[in-house]
């Protein structure tokens, strides 16, 4: 059991020999220094530090370890080079109170990233400052409350189809909206006739993920979108998930009003560790009045700071949203190119590839080409008595991290698959043939499957007590 490093202070010992001169604390204003406390920090060796902080690294999964196929997260490899450039020292020591004329390189990063999500997504205006796809959801929501309470309408319905993102009716209903959901059908996408039912003068918009969680293409999007306008109301893109479309379709050709995107998903910036992210918000020109304040602009001469927006939503980030994250997936947009194009062609290649593989032995309960990722069902294995978290558990062990599971709702015991196009085919059919082998194990000897994982830092938890009564306090 590895130690907290509180638990391997020795009183006494210290990482640093500077003498009390060395420590010169004057150039802090007094009044922010509290000595009415002793303050209680770990005593230790710098080697024992850098042992403590390596062994606690080791235990954690991360894509540069190993294949990490979760499902709508877009595990895929965040060039190192990204990393360099979100550090240089001119970007990183900007303060963000400068003014625009010396912050006119960091403007235009900005304001550049914006025009290629313009023309990644087709839409007419962006905003970089969401910092999550949920924040930026928050956002649309926001904008297509504040848009028709401006043309004086009082619509209250957001419609939601049965298997979209939990974050969807989560951030409708934060504006106050009325969630209505509708079911798929039997070929997992909207179902028209049930769209049609519940659309009306009251609707204000549909928020629609595509491909939708199921890795499936709503191939009436056309239709959909010209029901939806013909009754008023707008369209929200989910974009979280971009990269099986990426300079093959864009929402706007969809008809879509509004988007998000998710750059720490599509767009190679780090997001294991639940952060920092960013959710740029694409809208029409109709919408454009209504982004948050400020948008970066240029006017001929200087990149410049827009405050002057109609009918803005306000703020929905302090100054301008995760910078750091916007380099990232700036350099990235840059770097690829043209090549985006096959980002998602092989993407899309990627996850057909292991569909095809695996539908022998794990039930394809939407037997269609998939997009960047596909929903299997562990039904067949749970009837053998393993469900898909004892699959999950036991992929763990092999040295994979498991798919998402459980997600979308409309699947029993899902396993939703997500290879990313920067996997290598060696690779994938590593995790077939491991996938393959469990299915086996799982018709051989069940019990022993259950077992897993039993080389992981942490074996079973009790997710129910970890999720009710989470105690994460650490008491000295
Ligand atoms: C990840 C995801 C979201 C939410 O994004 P966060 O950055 O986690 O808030 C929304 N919708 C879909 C489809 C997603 O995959």
């Amino acid at each position: 059991m590895t130690k907290l490093i509180f638990e391997k202070t020795k009183k006494g010992t210290s990482g640093i020999n500077l003498t009390d001169e060395e420590i010169n604390f004057d150039f802090i204003n007094s009044k922010y220094i509290n000595n009415s406390k002793e303050t209680i920090l770990p005593e230790i060796s710098e080697l024992e530090v850098m042992r403590h902080y390596k062994e606690l690294s080791d235990k954690n999964f991360c894509i540069e370890k190993g294949f990490y196929p979760l499902g709508s997260c877009t595990m895929k490899y965040n060039p190192k080079v990204n990393e360099v450039l979100s550090a240089l020292e001119g970007f990183c020591e900007l303060h963000p109170l400068q003014e625009d004329e010396d912050s006119q390189g960091a403007l235009k990063l900005m304001y550049k990233l914006q025009e290629s999500l313009k023309t990644i997504t087709g839409m007419d205006a962006v905003t970089l400052q969401p910092a999550a796809g949920a924040h930026g959801e928050l956002c649309g929501m926001m904008i297509v409350k504040k848009y028709f309470e401006t043309i004086g309408e009082n619509r209250k319905n957001v419609i939601i189809p049965d298997s979209a993102h939990g974050t969807n009716p989560a951030s409708a209903a934060m504006c106050g909206f009325n969630i209505v959901e509708i079911k798929s059908n039997e070929k997992g996408l909207v179902d028209i006739e049930a769209l049609k039912s519940v659309l009306n003068e009251n609707t204000a918009a549909i928020m629609l993920t595509n491909p939708n969680t199921l890795g499936l293409f709503e191939e009436d999007i056309l239709e959909i979108s010209k029901l939806v306008h013909e009754a008023g109301a707008l369209l929200y893109y989910d974009g979280a998930n971009m990269n099986a479309i990426l300079g093959h379709t864009n929402p706007k050709l969809m008809g879509f009003d509004i988007v998000h995107m998710n750059l720490h998903k599509t767009f190679s910036t780090p997001h294991g560790g639940g952060g920092p992210g960013a959710g740029p918000v694409g809208v029409v020109e109709s919408l454009k009045e209504y982004l948050p304040s400020p948008t970066i602009e240029y006017n001929g001469e200087k990149y410049i700071r827009n405050f002057d927006i109609k009918h803005s939503i306000g703020k929905m980030k302090a100054f301008y949203g995760n910078f750091s994250v916007l380099i990232r997936a700036y350099a990235y947009i840059l770097m690829t190119g043209k090549e985006l194009k096959d980002v998602s062609s092989n993407a899309v290649l990627n996850a057909n590839y292991i569909m095809n593989k695996l539908k022998k032995y794990y039930f394809l309960p939407y037997d269609r080409k998939c997009m960047h990722e596909f929903v299997l069902s562990g039904e067949w294995q749970k009837e053998q008595g393993v469900n898909t978290l004892g699959i999950a558990k036991r992929l763990m062990d092999s040295n994979f991290h498991p798919p998402t599971v459980y997600f979308p709702l409309i699947v029993h015991e899902a396993i939703m698959i997500e290879p990313t196009e920067s996997e290598t085919k060696e690779r994938l059919d590593e995790f077939i043939d491991t996938m393959i082998d469990i299915a086996n194990e799982i018709k051989e000897n069940p019990e022993e499957v259950l077992k897993h994982p039993l080389n992981t830092p942490v074996r079973k938890v009790d997710e129910t007590l970890a999720a009710r009564k989470p105690d994460l306090a650490y008491k000295l």
